[in-house]
């Protein structure tokens, strides 16, 4: 079986404080900055071997704003934060899977 992933068609910047991304599935997710620094990927952020959270989520404020955002090739976005963290590189599987608008993304079957 294969699973196809969504890829971004669009991604727009809205101002400095969000971006919404619209998927080739037709989907269109908006997040905002300070939801995204949470869930920075970075090693800093998230144990690189057990996957565990480092980063209390409390410690970043609502009004986070990005100065700029990057693509990384043609897999994931960079953000600069204006808390100066720009480590994290979030591939679009994983923008994908930590889309806010509550619905479930992960694949349906069961997984490990
Ligand atoms: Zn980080
Ligand atoms: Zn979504």
């Amino acid at each position: 079986m294969t699973t196809q992933r969504p890829q971004p068609v669009e991604i727009k910047r809205l101002g400095n404080q969000g971006i919404r991304i619209t998927w080739d599935n037709g989907h269109v997710g908006e997040y905002t900055i300070p939801y995204l620094r949470r869930w920075c990927p970075c090693a800093n952020c998230v144990h690189e071997l057990t996957g565990q959270r480092l980063l209390d989520p409390k410690s970043i404020p609502d009004d986070l704003t990005t100065e700029g955002l990057e693509l990384v090739g043609s897999y994931a976005l960079r953000f600069q934060f204006s808390d100066f963290h720009q480590t994290g590189i979030y591939p679009f599987d994983y923008l994908w899977k930590v889309c806010p608008c509550g619905q479930s993304h992960q694949d349906a079957g069961a997984g490990g």
